[in-house]
């Protein structure tokens, strides 16, 4: 029987390869450049610490992790988001005590036991940004704009940043119950769900997809009808830096972000390229998760972008496949150890080398070349060799010219970097 891949779980090939890896490197440029260090994390934790950071009434804690005991009987989650486990390296290391205020950022793959369906996977990458340490609206306007910036860096165009505020301790409490007066009303059009969500977490029917429950919240009441001072002040606050960096936002009431542990902002980048709407990043402020998981009232706010949702809004017609800079054909016993030569010091040179491995003919060397797209090849014979020369030929236009052997690793470089000056 043929073993196949785990149903949600998927593969990325070598020809999609490139587009992750111009996205991972653009992510790593922007985010360092903003002053932001990178941390990698373990991909299990144990399963309180996503029960309670993100919140047992949630659809991530209720269904949606992959949750096991290992061989001695410890419960151990797949990480299904970065953020929670950030803030427990950055407790568990005392990062505090070498500098109160951290920027930080993470890749890697998630793990949620969601449906799958066309480019959503059980195990999905994202980016993360996060900055622990500091509660000034001055930090969630840069991390925004370090958002945007990274997304138009990669190539999107026609985004929209959605806002929100979400209250704190002080003033969701009376959102909550607003809400939820306003829900029992409208309880006969909820879906099961949401009927369970009106004790649970009312909040929550904000979000649900489900066509009678969207009808049932049109005039519910906004949350900014009920935060307090100090959260009117941050979120206002916010607004304004962001307008003073040109940054144009519109305000979404509805918004409430899948998590428990946000508080005041929350925010979303929608992307409407490709004639539809998709949420490509989402994120806000979380100053209770510390607490949550057990540690001392730290600030903290972040964002995470799908991956694979970005990969397929970025623009086509930019090379990611790599190509052989030069495809080596030889004819012969000694022009082939010559080949062989020549290649493994091209390899070190940092040069992108192809040769035939089998002693096939010219004209099937010539047809494989082809078939990798080198961008030149070189043509070695007998008869050359003994001059000491080869035949380069420009594979695109199909010009030829003979060449000192020499000379050959000059020659690629002149020509590399021609083809770069003219952006092809
Ligand atoms: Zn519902
Ligand atoms: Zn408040």
């Amino acid at each position: 029987m043929e073993i196949k891949a785990i149903r949600g779980f998927n593969d990325i090939l070598p020809d999609e390869i490139g587009k992750w890896q111009f996205v991972e490197k653009t992510a790593r440029e922007v985010f360092e450049g903003f002053g932001y260090s990178e941390i990698r994390i373990p991909i299990l934790e144990r399963t309180e610490l996503f029960s309670r950071g993100i919140g047992e009434a949630t659809d991530i804690v209720e269904k949606e992790m992959y949750t096991f005991s290992d061989r001695s009987g410890n419960s151990l989650t797949l990480r299904p988001e970065a953020t929670a486990s950030m803030a427990r390296a950055y407790l568990e290391h005392q990062l505090y005590n070498i500098e109160s205020i951290a920027k930080l950022y993470c890749i890697g793959p998630m793990f949620r036991y969601e449906r799958p369906q066309k480019g959503r996977y059980r195990q999905f990458y994202q980016i993360d940004a996060e900055v622990f340490g500091v509660g000034n609206p001055m930090v969630d306007a840069e991390l925004i704009i370090m958002l945007i910036h990274f997304l138009n860096s990669v190539g999107l165009e026609k985004l929209e940043l959605q806002l929100n505020t979400l209250g704190d301790r002080a003033c969701r409490p009376q959102y909550r119950e607003g809400l939820r007066k306003y829900l029992e009303g409208k309880a006969f059009q909820l879906c099961e769900d949401c009927k369970r969500r009106l004790e649970t977490n009312p909040l929550r029917v904000l979000d649900c997809k489900v066509e009678t429950c969207k009808q049932a919240i049109a005039d519910a009441p906004k949350v900014t009808d009920f935060i307090c001072s100090e959260c009117q002040k941050h979120f206002d606050s916010l607004k304004e830096y962001l307008e003073t960096a040109g940054l144009a936002y519109i305000l979404n009431p509805r918004m409430v972000r899948g998590l428990d542990y946000y508080t005041r902002t929350a925010f979303e980048v929608v992307s409407y390229q490709l004639g539809s709407q998709n949420a490509v990043a989402g994120g806000g402020r979380y100053d209770n998760l510390f607490q949550e998981i057990g540690g001392k009232e730290i600030p903290g706010i972040g964002f995470a972008i799908g991956m694979e949702r970005l990969i397929s809004l970025l623009p086509e017609g930019k090379q990611f496949v790599k190509h052989p800079d030069l495809f080596i054909a030889a004819l012969g016993e000694a022009p082939s150890k010559e080949a062989y030569r020549i290649v493994n010091q091209l390899h070190l040179e940092g040069i992108r080398a192809e040769l035939d491995y089998e002693g096939k003919s010219l004209k099937s060397q010539m047809r494989r070349a082809d078939k990798l797209k080198a961008r030149y090849t070189l043509i070695l014979g007998e008869e050359e060799l003994k001059r000491g020369r080869a035949v380069l030929r420009n594979m695109e236009n199909k010009s030829q010219e003979e060449i000192p052997l020499q000379d050959l690793i000059d020659s690629l470089r002149k020509k590399s970097f021609q083809i770069e000056q003219s952006g092809l």
